[in-house]
């Protein structure tokens, strides 16, 4: 199976099995992640809270209704997108994930990312943006991404400190306003990066034609300008 669907099930298959950590033993379900294997953006939060657990679905709860507001303020849905999590299970009483909790499920978030390779990963809270930028404050860094070299990562708040915090509405609403022209900048980037590496093969293929019906090519020919 090589398709983004069978790639990201095999991977999620794992997951409803998997007891690397001790999250293991609190958990109702696991919440691999949802949303569109093809999708553009790649939503990254916290850990599942009580109704994720309950549901095995990402951002179900109120952190999740008002992601789907933020969205739908910039004319997506959920269907739109893919949503997952640092730690795909639910930490007892909405604790933070500690550490070694992070790193063990760390592998599956990785796979998440080269299977689904979106254009942006939108990152949700502080533990979301400290795997992208280790010594980073969100309160400094929100809404400004960084870009990769497949892709751009852009911090926000997470929903639910906007909830506890209202005044923090106002930059979360700025921050998903640019959303969009960011996606738009990175699928840019890429087709133009994918031209100059097809002309690259181009010019390659048409010296390895030249040599080959050239006879009097000296055996060792002279390298060719071709990144001068
Ligand atoms: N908060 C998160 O960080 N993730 C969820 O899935 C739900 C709430
Ligand atoms: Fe496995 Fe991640 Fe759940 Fe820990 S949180 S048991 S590593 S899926």
């Amino acid at each position: 199976m090589t398709t983004k669907v069978g790639r990201l099930s095999v991977i999620h298959t794992e997951i409803y099995q998997c007891k690397r950590c001790a999250l293991h033993s609190g958990r109702t379900r696991t919440v691999p992640g949802a949303g569109d294997p093809n999708a553009e953006i790649l939503f990254i939060g916290e850990a599942p809270g009580e109704q994720e657990d309950k549901q095995g679905l990402p951002f179900v709860g109120r952190s999740g209704q008002y992601l789907d507001q933020l969205l739908a303020g910039i004319g997506l849905s959920r269907d739109d997108v893919f949503i997952a999590n640092v730690v795909k299970c639910r930490p007892a009483n909405n604790r933070d994930p500690l550490s070694d909790e992070i790193e063990a499920c760390n592998p599956y978030l990785r796979q998440q990312i080269e299977i689904i390779d979106p254009l942006v990963i939108a990152t949700l809270g502080r533990f979301s943006m400290n795997m992208f930028f280790p010594n980073e404050k969100i309160s400094r860094i929100h809404g400004q991404p960084q870009f990769g070299a497949r892709r751009a990562y852009y911090p926000f708040f997470h929903p639910a400190a906007a909830l506890r915090n209202p005044s923090l509405k106002q930059d979360m609403e700025a921050d998903f306003a640019r959303l969009l022209d960011l996606v738009e900048e990175v699928r840019t980037r890429r087709a133009s990066e994918n031209e100059l590496s097809l002309e690259v093969n181009e010019e390659i293929i048409e010296v390895e034609t030249i040599r080959e019906d050239d006879d009097d090519a000296p055996d060792t020919p002279q390298q060719m300008g071709l990144f001068e």
